[in-house]
């Protein structure tokens, strides 16, 4: 085990008691990266959970915290990660999903690993590799309000058994920015539990219910009926803007913006979304600074979406998600994720 890891606290089979009477307190007593482990009643077997490599993302983190204060004892022996926890506790606590400055800890499962949050994210894998879970959970929060949704590189039974412990809908993705399930995956089916918003009671509840299934059943690998519901979108591809772009959200166009979205645009969340609705505004001079790349590279933006004069519409119907009202999170990241109506890739 990694006692010796400089870059991640190991904390085994801690007491209740010590866990702290609050979420912030829970925090502090792990301090920095950690990694916490819970024998089970199987000792010869282990599953891992990770959490909070956002800062903002608190219902995992919540979720364990509630389980391990109920001592319920797993079926296996767990490990816990945790990730981003002093951006957590910095004031207003699960306010940052990253410090200022600083990269996004799930952009850093990927080589060089050369700066700080590399460091975390190699411990974890190194841990991850040592201990050999026979699954493994990532659990987020969306940045805004929708519905949960698991992310996975495989739509194999064993995925659709672990995304089914937690939600009704799979992402299928080949997608590599850099993100914990594409790195760990080669080691250990991996799945990511995105729970919803984070400011969403039922976030946190579906990441507790979904945590107490992953710990206390006996056979997580294997799917159960109702997993055969599980609808799968296949290959979702980004909406990214680049770096110079000038995104407003408004009820009207900003003249002085690139692209403009209406603050509600996120009520489009897995709804299906026909050609005759107006996403947004676009400046046709600025057309070029919003990219879509397929995963082989290929830009398909003019199969997704059209301008009408200045107004955004989708070039066939799609399905989008991860949309986000947040400019930065726009601006860093993406506006949200797309396929088409039908489930299947953009090809
Ligand atoms: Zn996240």
């Amino acid at each position: 085990m990694s006692f010796g890891n400089p870059h991640i606290r190991y904390w085994f089979n801690p007491a209740p008691a010590d866990l702290g009477e609050s979420e912030e307190q829970f925090l502090r007593a792990l301090g920095g990266p950690a990694v916490l482990h819970i024998p089970g009643k199987d000792r010869s077997r282990n599953r891992a959970i990770c959490t909070l490599l956002h800062g903002n993302e608190p219902s995992g983190t919540r979720a364990i915290l509630r389980w391990l204060k109920q001592a319920v004892a797993p079926a296996v022996d767990v490990l816990c990660f945790f990730g981003s926890v002093k951006t957590a506790l910095t004031e207003p606590l699960f306010h940052y999903r990253q410090l200022p400055g600083e990269p996004d800890l799930n952009r850093c499962f990927k080589p060089p690993f050369d700066t700080h949050q590399g460091s975390t994210a190699k411990a974890i894998l190194d841990t991850l590799i040592e201990m050999h879970p026979e699954a493994l959970i990532d659990i987020h929060n969306t940045s805004g309000m929708g519905p949960s949704f698991a992310v996975s590189m495989n739509q194999d039974r064993t995925h659709k058994a672990l995304a089914g412990l937690f939600t009704k809908r799979m992402l299928v993705t080949g997608l590599k920015l850099g993100a914990l399930f594409e790195y760990s995956e080669r080691n250990v089916a991996t799945v990511t539990i995105e729970c919803g918003g984070s400011q969403d009671p039922r976030a946190d509840q579906i990441a507790y219910q979904g945590i107490m299934r992953f710990v206390t059943e006996e056979d997580v690998l294997d799917p159960k009926p109702a997993d055969w519901d599980l609808e799968v979108l296949l290959e979702p591809v980004r909406l990214e803007l680049t770096g110079d772009t000038r995104i407003s959200y408004g009820n009207q166009e900003d003249a002085q913006a690139d692209i403009t979205l209406p603050p509600d645009v996120e009520n489009h969340n897995f709804g299906r979304v026909s050609r005759e609705v107006q996403l947004g505004w676009v400046n046709p001079l600025s057309w070029h600074k919003l990219k879509m790349n397929a995963p082989d590279g290929k830009d398909v933006k003019d199969k997704l979406l059209r301008l009408e004069g200045r107004s955004l519409f989708p070039a066939q119907a799609l399905k989008l998600f991860m949309i986000t009202t947040n400019p930065a999170i726009a601006l860093s990241d993406c506006v949200f994720y797309a396929v088409r109506d039908s489930g299947s890739d953009i090809d």
